[in-house]
């Protein structure tokens, strides 16, 4: 710069650019304020960025400004090498940041830290020392020395640093991220270097900044609204407690479950969703709608905002029951408040669903503290199931066999049972199928539990056989779930051989699907497990939308009718004359009639009526100990 220019157009400095940068930082906290914005771990850092930008930037303009009109001075200095201070204090979230977002570990993530602030420090002195070297040399009142070649030189080694490091990382960031953090490294070079060029290489702005800040603000915390009905999905959900727990802010959620909405695929209707929207502007402050699943929608909102809520939930209930009356849909609703332990794991919607499991239909539930205890039992079960899995010890103690006995019409004889599962566990005592089972079956452990009761029954079975007792076969029960494994035939059969007993001893229940392709799948298993002997039974026939034609095409050995149909017959002789024809129908087709779920000698009547092959349920035993069977086996005379 030529030595005659006046210090009045000190640097072609002008504040445009910092003043733009800090109005788009103020549009961005306005945005974070009264928007939803993925709170993620690093969002902290990110908080911690926008302040440090519009700092330096008023540091800037202050900085130019001062020195324009008095010329270089301590002050000048001073905010000039604040300014800079600031400006690389960005920088340094900045590699905090990408250190947060790619979840770098925790010796990686420290090595990063200590570069760095090394670098800080270095370029910072060294600052500190130019600039006063300048003072010295040219006297209050002179031309402000130029920074450019530090500051270039800390640009260049805190940009290196970024991009060695997304370099290092990229395999942990989606490719079209890792795109847009490269894109807005290279835009802050060009805008630099453009800034360098037109100014003689002294005078810098802001706004090269912004680049990469708008670009982590878009890509990494930009929220995912539907347009149509402002809900957000489960992540956001998980960030949100994340956040709200850490900050210590208690909210309250009101969850809508309609199951008639719940399958693949399916969505709300308008209606609904219009509903939705006018829920949440018209009834909370700050509200925030999840779709945490198809059918199941959360409304959450902090407690403080709004102190009056239980009126407007009182509000929000009244407009659902008048839209209910209208249209009928189904529903389970549950409001709560924020409870530590479940924001600790982070695991609303898992406890949600289990407490949907539990509720009636068309009910509403507040939380209680019995919701949580049940909670935290499931936790524990499914730990428990975790481990059973992987240990994959066929023998493991915790499951045990419980039997029951199965009367056989024709013979007047016990000869055969089911296999019931019972779990044994250390906190809990004995632990019943409704509350594990399902935990299994999404989990993705059923398959060993099958593994595990199937064994110990062949087991029990040779020893009966050795013992001399009569038994035709036990039947265990086998998930639809478990069908698609691969495996799955090969397992079976092989737990069957080792234990030396033949496969006629073993059946196998299973119960009706809608599902083509699960159909398809049950046959071919079907088809390859019977040539080995095995026996299948269809369980809870009545339960589902039952096809005759379907089942009949499938090579069943017994038909097991629910317990629901024999209620129903003795409830009305409509009932009682369809049930009769249906059990009719399969016997003439040669599929025995076993009815499941004979409480007393009137159900028993009713059911040895209506063509019964076969009569299990509490009139007979309950289930048992799977030794225990020993006593119907050799009781069978007296037994009826
Ligand atoms: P399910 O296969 O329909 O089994 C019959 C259920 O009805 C058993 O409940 C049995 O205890 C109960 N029951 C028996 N007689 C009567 C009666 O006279 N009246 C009434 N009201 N109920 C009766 P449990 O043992 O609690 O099993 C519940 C369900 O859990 C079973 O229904 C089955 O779906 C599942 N389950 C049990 N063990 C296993 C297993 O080893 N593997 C799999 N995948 N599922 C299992
Ligand atoms: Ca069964
Ligand atoms: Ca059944």
């Amino acid at each position: 710069m030529p030595e005659a220019e006046s210090h009045l157009t000190l640097n072609n400095y002008t504040p445009v650019g910092d003043l733009v940068t800090v109005a788009i930082c103020l549009v961005m906290l306005l945005l974070i304020a009264f928007s939803y914005t993925r709170k993620t771990p690093a969002f902290r850092v990110f908080m911690a960025i926008i302040p440090c930008l519009v700092l330096s930037a008023l540091l800037n303009v202050s900085c130019n400004m001062i020195a324009a009109s008095t010329g270089a001075s301590v002050l000048v200095y001073t905010l000039r090498c604040l300014f800079h201070a600031v400006l690389f204090s960005v920088f340094f979230l900045f590699t905090l940041y990408i250190a947060k977002v790619t979840r770098l570990e925790k010796n990686a993530a420290r090595t990063v830290l200590f570069i760095s602030s090394f670098l800080w420090v270095g370029i910072v002195t060294a600052d500190v020392i130019a600039s006063f070297r300048s003072l010295a040399e040219t006297g209050p009142g002179g031309k402000l020395g130029s920074s450019g070649l530090i500051f270039a030189l800390g640009h260049l080694l805190f940009t290196s640093i970024c991009i060695i490091l997304l370099t290092t990382v990229r395999h942990r960031l989606y490719k079209r991220v890792m795109f847009g953090f490269y894109t807005s490294v290279a835009f802050s070079i060009i805008v630099l270097l453009m800034q360098g060029a037109l100014s003689g290489g002294s005078s810098f702005t802001v706004s090269t900044f912004l680049f990469p800040v708008v670009a982590m603000f878009y890509i990494m915390h930009a929220n995912p609204y539907d347009a149509e009905t402002g809900t957000i999905d489960a992540s956001g959900l998980a960030d949100v407690v994340r956040y709200y727990y850490e900050k210590k802010k208690s909210f309250i959620f009101l969850s809508l479950y309609l199951p008639v909405f719940s399958g693949e695929g399916k969505e709300m209707p308008e209606s609904i969703r219009a509903l939705i929207r006018k829920f949440a502007v018209e009834f909370f402050r700050g509200a925030l709608i999840f779709q945490l699943s198809n059918g199941h929608l959360l409304l959450l909102f902090r407690k403080n905002r709004n102190p009056d809520f239980e009126h407007r939930i009182g509000k929000i209930l009244s407009a659902f029951k008048d839209y209910h009356r209208v249209y009928q849909y189904d529903y389970k609703i549950i409001i709560g408040e924020s409870i530590d332990q479940i924001s600790k794991k982070n695991e609303y919607t898992s406890f949600l669903r289990n407490i949907h499991r539990k509720m009636p239909i068309n009910t509403i539930h507040r939380i209680s503290p019995d919701d949580i205890v049940g909670f935290e039992h499931s936790d524990y079960i499914l730990s428990q199931l975790e481990d059973i899995h992987n240990r994959h010890n066929l023998s493991d103690k915790r499951i045990l066999v419980y039997c029951q006995p199965v009367y056989n019409v024709r013979t007047g004889r016990y000869d055969t049972a089911e296999a019931l599962m019972r779990m044994q566990l250390e906190e809990l005592g004995i632990v019943f199928p409704d509350q594990f089972i399902y935990l299994a079956e999404d989990n993705g452990y059923i398959h060993t539990l099958t593994e595990i009761i199937l064994h110990k029954t062949c087991e029990e079975i040779r020893r009966l056989n050795n013992e001399g007792y009569s038994i035709s076969r036990i039947s265990v029960n086998v998930s639809m779930l478990e069908l698609k494994n691969d495996r799955f035939c090969e397992d079976i059969s092989n737990i069957i051989s080792d234990s030396g007993i033949p496969g006629d001893k073993v059946a196998i229940e299973l119960t009706e699907s809608q599902n083509e392709s699960e159909f398809d799948t049950m046959k071919s298993k079907i088809t390859e497990l019977k040539d080995k002997g095995i026996k299948f039974y269809l369980d809870d026939f009545g339960t589902g939308y039952s096809n005759m034609e379907r089942i009949i095409e499938l090579p069943f050995d017994i038909i097991k009718f629910d317990r629901s149909l024999v209620v129903a017959s003795s409830s009305n002789q409509r009932s009682e004359k369809i049930v009769h024809n249906m059990a009719s129908l399969f016997s003439d087709l040669n599929y025995p009639v076993l009815f499941e779920g004979v409480e007393n000698e009137t159900d028993e009547t009713l059911c040895r009526n209506m063509s019964a092959s076969y009569l299990q349920g509490y009139k007979f035993s309950r289930p048992i100990p799977i030794a225990d069977l020993r006593r119907f086996l050799d009781r069978k005379d007296k037994a009826v």
